[in-house]
């Protein structure tokens, strides 16, 4: 194949056909089980001012400090970014709540979102600039009991597509606003005098988010972080006490989790309760989703003191489990019914054939070129069709139509008004995709983008 004149750019890729049965799939999984716990749909922009994003995850956390997307207005206003591409959906979602005035309704509010989300990272395996997240945010309310509920909304999602026992949950209580800040002067004291062992980035990091250095891959620091204070002698009283109901739930829940007092996740708008799901395989390198409480996040983005817990996963590290696990999901994109024809009575008398067939949840090709019935054929067996209609000039003439098994490599001439009910006969009615508007009352599961 000649080298393509474009690509896609570093870090981004096609959702191709076969992997979209697969997002499909988590979709339906991400909007059964938020119904059925009363979260309802929200979308917000793709992209919001930056302060949404600098004031709600944080100045100088790894998200926005390297990987926010910034977007200018427009060239000619020669003006500085102003907006940037979220890089997740709970700020945005937390703006919106504030600026819908949503605290007026019943609390808590339950939302959920599905879509792309864009981090400026170094490309790698798992790791790409854009990709897509599930989202799932409860706002209005404090108490263990909604912390535990969200997680088992999540369990069970990761449950329905079949990848939670490749997963485990890490659980930790990270502590109030304050234990967190008295916990920071902590770090930076005790890097008092010792600031010349740390690389120049964890040195910057003790000065503008102490609690980062934590994270630190550096070997140093990681050595020097071994006699370090840990944060949870600075949790409070209170916090303890939740993180002990929260683990109390869970187990009422039989949802299965490891305390790991190391987990206190890259955003600046958690407290109290955080989790992740990792990869057994890979741990935290590869988690598959996170999430945590952000009581302050609606303060700091100008709305009145408001709690909120929420989790975002990854919609391609699930692909990829999937995949690895071998589930399979269901082909929704075959092909049914390939329609050849042959003359120009032939090619309009197919148009209504197809038409009609559709209309009652046939999947139908009909390619309709001028092509010979034989090569016809051998398109429709690269199509992979169950079935073809073959109407040629003998067959318009005579009424008639050729009925051919693909598989079976048999074919038989019926009469023409026989196609449809035969060809429905075979497939079997329950097989037929048929799409039904849901009114109020309907039953019909609509399938949503
Ligand atoms: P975070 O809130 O940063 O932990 O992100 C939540 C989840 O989104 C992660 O656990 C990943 O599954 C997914 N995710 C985050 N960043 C990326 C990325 N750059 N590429 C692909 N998936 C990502």
């Amino acid at each position: 194949m000649a080298e393509p004149m474009f690509r896609t750019p570093k870090g981004t890729h096609d959702v191709l056909p076969e992997d979209h049965m697969y997002m499909t799939y988590i979709k339906k999984a991400v909007r059964h089980r938020c119904r059925q716990a009363g979260y309802k749909r929200i979308d917000t922009p793709m992209f919001e001012y930056r302060g949404v994003f600098e004031r709600g995850i944080g100045e100088h956390t790894d998200i926005v400090e390297k990987e926010l997307f910034t977007v200018r207005g427009s060239k000619k206003e020669g003006e500085e970014a102003e907006f940037a591409l979220r890089p997740e959906f709970t700020a945005g979602i937390c703006r919106s709540y504030i600026e819908n005035g949503m605290q007026q309704l019943p609390q808590p509010v339950e939302l959920y979102a599905i879509g792309q989300c864009f981090r400026h990272d170094r490309p790698q395996k798992g790791r790409y600039r854009q990709f897509h997240q599930f989202d799932l945010e409860i706002i209005g309310l404090k108490d263990p009991s909604l912390d535990a509920q969200l997680i088992h909304v999540v369990t069970n999602i990761l449950q329905d597509v079949k990848i939670l026992d490749r997963l485990t949950l890490q659980v930790n209580n990270i502590g109030t606003a304050d234990n967190r800040k008295a916990y920071a002067e902590a770090v930076k004291d005790f890097f008092i005098g010792k600031e010349h062992q740390l690389p120049e980035e964890d040195r910057r990091r003790l000065q503008t988010n102490p609690m980062r250095v934590l994270d630190s891959k550096n070997e140093d620091t990681q050595i020097l972080l071994k006699t370090a204070p840990t944060l949870d002698q600075f949790i409070g009283d209170e916090s303890r006490q939740f993180h002990e109901t929260l683990l109390e739930y869970l187990e009422e829940l039989g949802i299965k989790y490891v305390l790991n007092p190391r987990l206190v996740r890259g955003l600046d708008y958690y407290c109290q309760t955080v989790f992740e799901f990792w990869d057994q395989s890979t741990g935290a390198q590869n988690a598959v989703g996170g999430g945590g409480r952000y009581d302050g996040l609606i303060e700091l983005l100008g709305g009145k003191p408001t709690p909120g817990v929420g989790f975002a996963g990854g919609v391609e590290r699930m692909i990829w489990h999937m995949k690895e696990a071998g589930v399979t999901v269901p082909n929704k994109d075959q092909v049914d019914v390939f329609v050849a024809q042959l003359g120009p009575e032939a090619k309009k008398k197919c148009l209504s054939l197809i038409s009609e067939l559709r209309q009652l949840g046939v999947h139908t090709i009909g390619a309709l070129g001028e092509a010979s019935l034989k090569s016809q054929m051998r398109l429709a067996d690269k199509f992979e069709a169950r079935y073809t209609l073959l109407l040629g000039k003998m067959e318009v003439k005579e009424g008639t139509v050729i009925l051919r098994d693909m598989k079976a490599g048999k074919q038989k001439q019926i009469k023409y008004e026989q196609a449809i009910p035969q060809v429905t006969k075979l497939l079997g009615t329950k097989n037929l995709d048929t799409y039904v508007l849901q009114d109020h009352m309907g039953e019909a599961e609509v399938d949503e983008d």
